[in-house]
């Protein structure tokens, strides 16, 4: 049997249409196929690969961890040098209250860590999450995750969480003494790239003081520089209590964080003892990946390069057919008219080589999230595919 056909046979699918597009393997930004094919990969799968594929310092971290050893108990017991490491670099790019750090497998596992830890430390079970919101597939993310299409033949779902509007001040008032935490995503991803208003945001944190609530960021989507920030909270100019990272953080390897307080996290030490535990998270191969990645962005000055980077995007993606491009640094969606003419314009542009994507709560909007290291040059061949795809659809419909 053929892998494509091994691949129906054997392998659980997600969708009743799978792309089908077999990978052989990865560099810079192209993946390419058994035959050869090459494919620009413009979502870094999904918003990962902040330095491409294969990069030289990533591969070399990866062989020399794993000529050292692959794995020894990860959780709080030894001292394991790519987890020490890679807690310093991320510290010291945070504040003084995000100095602690718990690594994880993935964003759901920092989800369902950071709804424990918040119950832990306020004594609270209540939580608010946001309309549009996803943190996550595992129950306790599901229960936050704000569209009831994608909840409701999995419920009952954890009691106690409301969902309230992004971005509208009124509803604040619905996080009172009783809120463990909010979780938040300083932009929300899976709507189409929403950006919301700084006066917002300061607004929340402050409601947030005023009752005792946590302030989580998910920044599962938008953390490791992808916003043209470290991290996007900081462009709002406020801390939150606990930082989510996953994704972009593990370099193309597994690995999640959630950041408090010293303070915070030490609860999970006592009553019980082991209060969150992994067998997995913060691997030490991961881990070092994850270091040479942020050394690499450190040294090349890649986050200064960013916002030049979406103003060529913006400046190239004109077009009738586009009804709104929203951007925040490489995380972008141009929305069109209706979720049919999305997959059809994200049908051609793989058949030119280009691997686009939509969004899970915006069908309509086609995603744009390609490597970091994406230069000019390819940044004006992703913009003439995209047109070309939207021009060729559009003289069809
Ligand atoms: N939070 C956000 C904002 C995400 O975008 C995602 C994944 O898309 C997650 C959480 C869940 O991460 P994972 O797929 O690693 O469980």
């Amino acid at each position: 049997m053929t892998n494509r056909q091994l691949f129906q046979h054997l392998l659980a699918p997600t969708s009743p249409s799978a792309l089908m597009l077999e990978i052989d393997r990865g560099e810079g930004i192209y993946l390419y196929d058994p035959n050869g094919n090459k494919y620009i990969d413009a979502i870094s799968g999904i918003a990962v690969s902040a330095l491409g594929h294969c990069h030289p310092n990533i591969v070399e971290a990866i062989n020399k961890q794993s000529k050292k050893f692959m794995h020894a108990m990860v959780y709080g017991e030894f001292v394991l040098s790519p987890q020490t490491q890679l807690a310093k670099f991320i510290c010291s790019l945070l504040p003084s209250n995000l100095q602690s750090v718990y690594f994880t497998n993935s964003g759901a596992e920092a989800t369902e860590t950071a709804m424990k830890l918040a119950k832990r430390v306020t004594g609270k079970s209540n939580f608010i999450a946001f309309k549009n919101a996803y943190h996550g597939s595992t129950q306790g993310a599901l229960s936050l995750m704000g569209n009831e299409y994608f909840k409701s033949a999995f419920r009952p779902l954890l009691p106690g969480v409301k969902h309230i509007e992004y971005n509208n001040l009124k509803d604040l008032s619905l996080i009172d003494d009783n809120t463990a935490a909010v979780f938040f995503e300083p932009i929300q991803a899976e709507t189409g790239v929403v950006i919301p208003d700084i006066n917002y945001v300061i607004a929340l944190r402050q409601k947030c003081n005023e009752t005792n609530t946590l302030l989580v960021f998910d920044e599962i989507q938008t953390g490791c520089g992808r916003t043209g920030f470290w991290f996007a909270f900081e462009k709002y100019g406020i801390v939150p209590d606990i930082l989510l990272l996953a994704k972009g953080l593990g370099a193309g390897l597994p690995l999640g964080a959630v950041i408090s307080s010293k303070e915070n996290l030490w609860t999970f030490t006592e009553n019980p003892v082991l209060g969150h535990i992994t067998t997995f998270g913060g691997n030490p191969v991961c881990c070092a990946a994850s270091l040479a990645m942020f050394e690499t962005i450190d040294q090349e000055s890649l986050i200064s390069t960013i916002l030049k980077k979406e103003a060529l995007f913006s400046k190239l993606l004109k077009h009738p057919k586009i009804n709104a491009f929203n951007h925040a640094g490489l995380l972008m969606a141009i929305h069109f008219e209706t979720a049919e003419f999305n997959q059809k314009v994200i049908q051609r542009c793989i058949e030119k080589g280009l691997i686009t994507d939509w969004f899970l709560f915006a069908p309509n909007a086609l995603r744009i999230a390609p490597p970091l290291i994406i230069n000019d040059k390819e940044i004006i061949l992703i913009c003439d595919i995209i047109l070309e795809s939207i021009n060729e659809i559009d003289s069809f419909v």
